[in-house]
């Protein structure tokens, strides 16, 4: 048998899926999860998977995972956060479910594109396939086999390269029986059929409810939905239950027998008050013991999870308490009447939050452990602040941060907030959208150069030269060695500057500090700050190499000069925004000038040029201002590589300075809450 070490050129074994397939699949050793859901959604599929995958890597294999999305849309990036959480983005620049930063903060690597695609791209590529011809020879395209033989193909291109995985945990999404999620399932039920028996296993996820009532847990829907399961010709081997009470041994006994499996192979996932405690309850259940044994893994390392739990028992003393405010525009503002209805819409608001910002939650909470504090994050929708209440509702805060966001909307009142945080010297992060409204709001306010805008909320300001945010019309695309050139007529799905890139940080400045460690040296920081340094390719397909080979040399050599002489560190972060800082107004902006503060731009991506094409323009990565104690912001998403025990050196930076804030400025916050000295309202232009 051949095994593969690098990808094999599948256009030379067949332009046939099915044979393509067939032949992978004898080829590779790789091993399978199938993880389902029943009865009801948002039962934690991701978080659940994840946790087997923390637990299966502890015990020394090599995991990968990946999310198969039911939905339609091409992947992730066109969709509103409200309705299905967070765009996540991977090193390769793909947008995708919020899922993947569970799997990535759960195992700790770096997850590649094909770790997650939808029912919208599978159909994409067999109906391109179909109108390129050389494919299907005149067939007719169906579901069942072609689609189905895709997803499968789409699966299976996880098992070969230089270190292929020991097991994939493949997670999908939706629930059983839902219409959509059929050619999944029929994939995975042909695909299970072809592997050998120890290859693959199925858990399907379940709720099993407590009835107050009557005392007693629910098994009837979890037996109903693996009726429906099987309906589709797929057989768990392990369920796990989801549910708010421990489940008697006597009713897993009874989800068992009607169920086909095992007695010990029914297992429980219990509500916790944090997602990284669920590795220990599925250790304390030897569940990875039963997945090792039904896929012939062998034994394995003994389980190790020891930073993980130590993660989360220092959740309960921390010492410290910080609250951070996060504004964000990702609520409906449509409100329901009544008292309890507004209680509903409260709750609903800040689960709404969570999901939008999942990844900056994370972030602010890992940071915080770091720190031996309690975040306590409130998350405010822009339309409830304008400049007269600022003072008000941010009273009693430590920082407030801006994360990333698309269009018009609300815009005007965060550069209302953002005015009165920096007129207040309280810590500032802005992420993205937050770091461009934080630049325009400079322009209007200190600059005082009226109707400075961005385009992307009014792309008229381009004409009159006032677009300080502009849309970037040309980059160094580093993954595929070449320029990216875009205009407003691009078409949105897929084109913004996306994923991991490079850049220069500048020394002496606050982010190169935080970056290097050296802002708190006595607490040694420093070993932690630094492996951001190296180029976090972890398990993913290398990126960098690739694309640095491809330049011209004479580039290289001038960005490594410069490196060298002006003592630059290059860092590397995920990135999606289709609008930056225009350059023509960087002077402005970090002029310094008597008794005002100014922008330093302490991170620029490097300059590269590719043959006799013109210089791209230059892209301001972090700006901060020089004089105020925090106020930073990057137009990259550094949340998305925070992990629990390596929480972002800015998110540190950032937590650091609003705990400093805290404690300086309480008593005078505490008075300008009760009313009695409320800054002057800041004024801002629509
Ligand atoms: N809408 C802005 C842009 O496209 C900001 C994007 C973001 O916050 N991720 O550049």
């Amino acid at each position: 048998m051949t095994h593969f070490h690098e990808e094999p050129d599948l256009q030379a074994i067949s332009t046939n899926t099915e044979l393509v397939n067939q032949y992978i699949i004898r080829n590779t050793r790789t091993k399978f999860i199938f993880v389902t859901g029943g009865v009801i959604s948002s039962l934690g599929k991701g978080v659940a998977g994840a946790s087997l995958g923390a637990l299966l890597k502890s015990k020394g294999f090599k995991v990968s995972m990946q999310k198969l999305d039911p939905y339609l849309n091409t992947d992730a990036g066109t969709m509103n956060p409200q309705q299905h959480g967070e765009v996540y983005v991977t090193d390769d620049g793909a947008e995708t479910d919020m899922d993947l930063g569970h799997y990535e903060r759960f195992l700790d690597v770096h997850l590649p594109q094909n770790s997650c695609f939808t029912s919208g791209y599978i159909y994409t590529q067999v109906i391109q396939k179909e109108r390129k011809g050389k494919y299907y020879e005149g067939e007719t395209i169906q579901i069942v086999p072609h689609i189905t033989e895709e997803i499968k193909h789409y699966i299976l291109r996880q098992t070969y390269g230089p270190a292929p995985p020991d097991v994939v945990i493949v997670e999908i999404g939706g629930t059983v029986g839902d219409i959509e999620g059929l050619p999944f399932c029929e994939a995975v039920h042909e695909l299970r059929r072809q592997l050998h028996k120890s290859r693959s296993i199925g858990i399907h996820l379940t709720y099993v409810p407590y009835l107050e009532s009557s005392g007693e847990t629910k098994t009837k829907p979890t037996q109903h939905s693996v009726k429906e399961l099987r309906a589709v010709g797929l057989q768990p081997d392990i369920i796990i239950c989801r549910c708010q009470k421990e489940v008697a041994p006597d009713s897993k006994r009874k989800i068992a027998k009607s169920c086909g499996i095992m007695d010990n192979c029914v297992f429980t996932s219990p509500d916790v008050d944090t997602i990284y405690e669920l590795p220990a309850h599925f250790r304390d259940q030897s569940l990875v013991e039963k997945v090792c044994q039904l896929l012939k893994l062998g034994k394995g390392a003994p389980v190790n999870i020891a930073p993980l739990t130590q993660f989360t028992a220092s959740l309960s003393k921390l010492k410290k308490k910080v609250k951070i405010f996060v504004i964000g525009k990702y609520v409906d503002q449509n409100k329901t009447k009544g008292a309890q209805a507004r209680e509903k819409d409260e709750n609903k608001k800040a689960q709404i939050y969570r999901e939008s910002y999942k990844s900056v939650h994370e972030a602010l909470c890992h940071a915080g452990v770091k720190l031996n504090s309690q975040v306590e994050i409130v998350y405010l929708e822009s339309s409830e602040l304008n400049g007269a209440n600022a003072a008000q509702k941010l009273a009693d805060c430590g920082g407030a941060l801006i994360p990333g966001g698309f269009g018009q909307r609300g815009t005007a009142e965060l550069i209302s907030v953002i005015q009165y945080l920096r007129e207040s010297q309280i810590p500032f992060f802005g992420i993205c959208l937050g770091l461009q409204l934080a630049v325009i709001e400079f322009a209007r306010h200190v600059l005082k150069i009226r109707g400075v805008n961005s385009e992307e909320f009014n792309p008229k300001c381009r004409k009159a030269k006032k677009n300080v945010i502009y849309l970037m019309e040309s980059w160094y695309e580093y993954r595929e060695g070449k320029l990216a050139i875009r205009d407003e007529d691009t078409e949105k799905g897929g084109t913004m500057r996306l994923g991991l890139k490079p850049c220069l940080l500048t020394p002496k400045t606050k982010a190169y500090d935080v970056y290097r460690g050296v802002y708190d040296r006595a607490n040694r920081r420093a070993e932690e700050a630094f492996r951001y340094l190296e180029v976090p390719l972890g398990e993913s397909e290398l990126v960098f190499p690739k694309a640095i080979n491809n330049l011209d040399p004479q580039s290289l050599k001038a960005t490594e000069a410069e490196i060298a002489t002006r003592k630059l560190m290059t860092i590397y972060e995920r990135h999606r925004h289709r609008y930056e800082i225009n350059p023509q107004f960087h002077e402005l902006l970090t002029t310094p000038r008597e008794g005002q503060d100014h922008f330093v731009i302490s991170g620029e991506a490097p300059k590269f040029k590719v043959g006799d094409s013109p210089e791209p323009p230059r892209i301001a990565e972090i700006m901060e201002l020089k004089r105020h104690p925090w106020f930073v912001g990057c137009q990259f998403h550094p949340e998305f590589l925070s992990r629990p025990l390596r929480p972002h050196p800015l998110f540190l930076g950032f937590i650091e300075a609003a705990l400093k804030f805290q404690e300086r400025a309480k008593p005078q916050l505490e008075s300008v809450a009760a009313g009695e000295k409320a800054p002057a309202a800041p004024r801002t232009e629509p």
